[in-house]
């Protein structure tokens, strides 16, 4: 599943390709991708209507548009956008330039959801917690929200209610670079460990942006380009293989109900107070 670091690598590719550009035709083929609402309505509120900004909010990618209303898509599994025809597609935008846009999803877990200007802000604040890279995002705003919870500090990590944007490829990655074990209770960290998940969480998802995103089964860029972030994971996937800061094999678990991988010796389910 796209993290934030691919939506937000989709969407710097859209931004330039569809901000000014109007969409001349708008066809939606698969009714599960704006249900409840129906897809021909849905097409019809956005035909004619042209894109002012593409923004990302988590993992939602917002295309505000000069009527005010904004397109929410969220690519949930599978999801991806290309300007070169492919199969699974689910909606084509044809723009003013001549060019057309496919929405492609093999999985059909994605979203697009039309929204009036006032229901725009409501609707991101509910679904979605502070940006972590966003000024909002600090220490002290991270503990208070640990503190609350005593669930595994990874399934808290993944609540996007709590961070928004991340997922279980950078919670792990985060961890490891933390040295906090994933299954700890998320209000037994102490002030330092919470520092430390707060820098490594940012560092996480930086690194991925910078190497634009992970490339893995289905995540594609606009362009067609690939990420390599997938090359430098240092927990993620690689049970069985050496701790890149240890050696340690790295072991994998289940926590939050995801995979999860760490070191368990970087990682102890004891606190872990670094000198
Ligand atoms: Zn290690």
């Amino acid at each position: 599943m796209p993290e934030l670091p691919e939506v937000e690598t989709i969407r710097a590719q859209l931004a330039p390709r569809l901000e000014g550009r109007t969409l001349t035709r708008v066809e939606i083929l698969d009714p599960r991708l704006t249900r409840p609402y129906d897809l021909f309505e849905v097409a019809d509120e956005l035909e004619g209507d042209t894109v002012l900004v593409v923004e990302r909010r988590g993992k939602y990618l917002v295309l505000r548009l000069e009527s005010g209303l904004a397109l929410l898509v969220h690519l949930r599994m599978t999801g991806s956008f290309g300007f070169t025809p492919a199969t699974h597609e689910r909606a084509v935008l044809e723009l003013d330039d001549g060019s057309r846009l496919a929405y492609r999803d093999v999985r059909r877990f994605g979203t697009w959801l039309v929204l009036e200007t006032a229901d725009i802000e409501p609707y991101l604040s509910a679904k979605n917690g502070a940006e972590p890279l966003g000024p909002r995002f600090t220490v002290a705003w991270l503990a208070s929200r640990l503190a609350a919870r005593r669930a595994p500090l990874k399934a808290v990590l993944l609540d996007q209610r709590v961070v928004a944007g991340l997922g279980n490829i950078y919670v792990d990655e985060a961890l490891w670079r933390a040295r906090v074990n994933p299954l700890r209770p998320a209000n037994g960290l102490g002030a330092e460990e919470v520092a430390r998940v707060h820098r490594a969480i940012r560092a996480a998802l930086r690194a991925g942006i910078e190497r634009q995103g992970s490339t893995l089964r289905d995540y594609a860029t606009p362009d067609g380009t690939e990420g390599s972030m997938q090359d430098e994971f240092r927990v993620y996937g690689r049970d069985g293989e050496p701790c890149p800061r240890c050696r340690t094999t790295i072991s994998k678990t289940r926590a939050g109900g995801r995979g999860t991988w760490f070191c368990p010796r970087c990682q102890p389910l004891a606190a872990n107070v670094l000198r």
